[in-house]
């Protein structure tokens, strides 16, 4: 049994990322108890089903009170209003941490409301699926995968270390940066790859000439891992693009630039950019498997029939 890190936990918002989170803290043995909310009946009667929970409330001021972390694993959009309605009940001493995707903007949303006898440290874990809600969290998400804490300046080191640890004991590597830096990195490492997804699975559905069921029978050419990013969350994706306007904008900026260079080099047939910018992607991905973050197997892991599955022409 691991030694207790938190006794008591509030998990705001028990979807996919606050759902593992509880999940795992459990598995763990890492906390005493865990509070999560749901606002509808139906949720807290599935999540009560589904007992990775000590309780299931059904206000955030409830789950709040009496808390030693407090975690808000809802849309960036809402968290300052979130923290806002907990505030008057968060315990003295309480870290009070978020999940969310964007963090210059949640950092000043949150800050705006909290009493000064809380610790707030903002989180995010770079671990995800396209999948939502309750049911979709597992365990082992954050495994290998990195959480990054963005402290504001003045953070009591000790309590940062605190919710480092509860990370690392989830399964998480742990790396700390300012707000404003994280949004840059994540602007380009993830935000931008998800307006693309975005862009190119909405341009493939309104192309005249391809039909529809063509775009779907040959979607392994390429277009089918683009739609796996483009079936996340919408809630989640519009609050991100709002949030960090000018990181991806900035971001936007540079890839159109890039995108013109490849236009020219495909319509002056300039084979050599070509080949050279796409020997230079690759490698990337290569580093990408090296350091553990995805896996060698050819068709990015997926799963194929054997052989001996195919009917033979006769
Ligand atoms: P999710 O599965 O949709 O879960 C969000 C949860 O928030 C739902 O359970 C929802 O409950 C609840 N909620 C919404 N508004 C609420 C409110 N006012 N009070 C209390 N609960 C409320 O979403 P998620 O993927 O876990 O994402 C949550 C956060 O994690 C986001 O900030 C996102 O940026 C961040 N994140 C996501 C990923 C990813 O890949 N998905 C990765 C890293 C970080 P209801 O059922 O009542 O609506």
């Amino acid at each position: 049994m691991s030694a207790i890190i938190f006794d008591r936990v509030a998990i705001i918002g028990a979807g996919l990322i606050g759902g593992s989170i509880a999940r795992a803290a459990r598995q763990q043995g890492i906390v005493r108890s865990i509070v999560v909310t749901a606002r509808s009946d139906a949720s807290r009667a599935r999540l009560t089903e589904l007992g990775f929970a000590d309780e299931v409330v059904a206000t955030n001021a409830e789950a709040a009170t009496n808390a030693d972390l407090v975690i808000l694993c809802v849309p960036v959009g809402i968290c300052g209003a979130v923290a806002e309605e907990i505030a008057p009940h968060l315990k003295a001493g309480a870290v009070v941490s978020d999940v969310g995707s964007v963090k210059g903007s949640v950092l000043k949303d949150m800050a705006a409301h909290l009493p000064d006898h809380v610790h707030l440290i903002p989180a995010h874990p770079v671990a995800g699926t396209e999948n939502s809600g309750p049911d979709a969290g597992f365990a082992e998400l954050f495994i290998n995968r990195w959480c990054i804490l963005t402290p504001p300046a003045g953070a009591e080191a000790t309590q940062v270390e605190r919710l480092a640890s509860f990370w690392r004991a989830i399964g998480a590597n742990v790396e700390t940066m300012t707000a404003e830096h994280h949004d840059k990195v994540l602007a380009v490492t993830s935000h931008l790859p998800h307006l693309i997804a975005y862009t190119i699975v909405g341009t493939a559905d309104e192309l005249e000439g391809v039909t529809e069921s063509e775009v779907l029978k040959f979607s392994a050419g390429g277009f089918r891992d683009f739609t796996r990013i483009a079936a996340s969350d919408p809630t989640m994706w519009r609050d991100v693009f709002l949030s960090n306007k000018d990181a991806v904008l900035d971001m936007l900026g540079e890839f159109q630039e890039d995108l013109s260079k490849l236009t020219r080099a495909i319509r002056r047939g300039d084979g050599e950019a070509l080949f050279e910018h796409f020997t230079r992607t690759r490698a990337i991905r290569r580093g990408i498997v090296n350091i553990g973050q995805d896996e060698a197997a050819a068709d990015f892991g997926r799963k194929h029939a054997s052989l001996g599955t195919v009917d033979k022409p006769s």
